[in-house]
């Protein structure tokens, strides 16, 4: 998935709104952005294996560090924990450990059983929406209108800037997105860790964002 993380990061702003969007979307797709750092490490493999789902080009061979369940609570609880240290805020805190779960919980449901339980355990999880093209574009566009309409709605531009930076970065990412489902694979896996780590920029989109959009409305 990569829409549908950013969605969940989009969302959280309607239920608590202390985080910053940049800060949402770092935790909802933490371990992504982490895993290009073990890649390079060479502590987690990807190849390119076209065809390995209908979806994905990538076989991620080996990512327990990052991609596994209780590596994900692990990120989980740090994430929220140094939030909480540098804040106080319990609630926002919480809300930022779940959406470094929730990533792991929408991987789960999109890709083959590839996801490891735990580092060193053979079992390996995933449901599979991926095998199928259209449900995965149909559930993942609509969480991405759902998440984007839910925080349009808790948000309100400061400034004209706040109006382009977001329409700027809904426009990418649907670019991006659909890149990547209709263009072609990545000629080899050398470049994949180099990709991966430009999504930091789109963190630093998020809090650019924020700063031109105030929070309205929390539930
Ligand atoms: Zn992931």
């Amino acid at each position: 998935m990569f829409i549908g993380h950013f969605a969940a990061g989009f969302a959280a702003k309607k239920f608590e709104m202390a985080p910053s969007l940049g800060t949402y979307f770092m935790a909802a797709q933490f371990i992504d952005l982490l895993w290009p750092f073990f890649l390079i490490a060479g502590l987690e493999s990807v190849e390119i294996d076209p065809g390995n789902t209908a979806v994905t080009p990538l076989n991620f061979i080996h990512y327990p560090w990052t991609h596994s369940l209780t590596g994900t609570l692990f990120w989980a609880m740090l994430f929220g924990g140094i939030y909480y240290l540098v804040k106080k805020n319990i609630k926002a805190s919480v809300w930022l450990g779940a959406l470094v779960l929730s990533h792991w919980v929408l991987d789960f449901i999109s890709h083959r059983p590839d996801l490891p339980l735990s580092p060193g355990s053979d079992i390996k999880v995933g449901l599979g929406l991926w095998n199928s093209f259209t449900a995965s574009i149909a559930l993942e566009s609509g969480l991405f209108i759902l998440g984007v309409f839910l925080y349009y709605k808790a948000t309100k531009a400061l400034n004209k800037r706040g109006v382009i930076t977001l329409l700027g970065l809904i426009v990418f990412m649907v670019f991006v997105y659909f890149m990547n489902l209709f263009g072609p694979p990545p000629p080899s896996a050398e470049p994949l860790p180099y990709i991966g780590l430009s999504m930091w920029l789109l963190v630093i989109w998020g809090y650019w964002i924020d700063r031109h959009r105030r929070a309205e409305s929390a539930v």
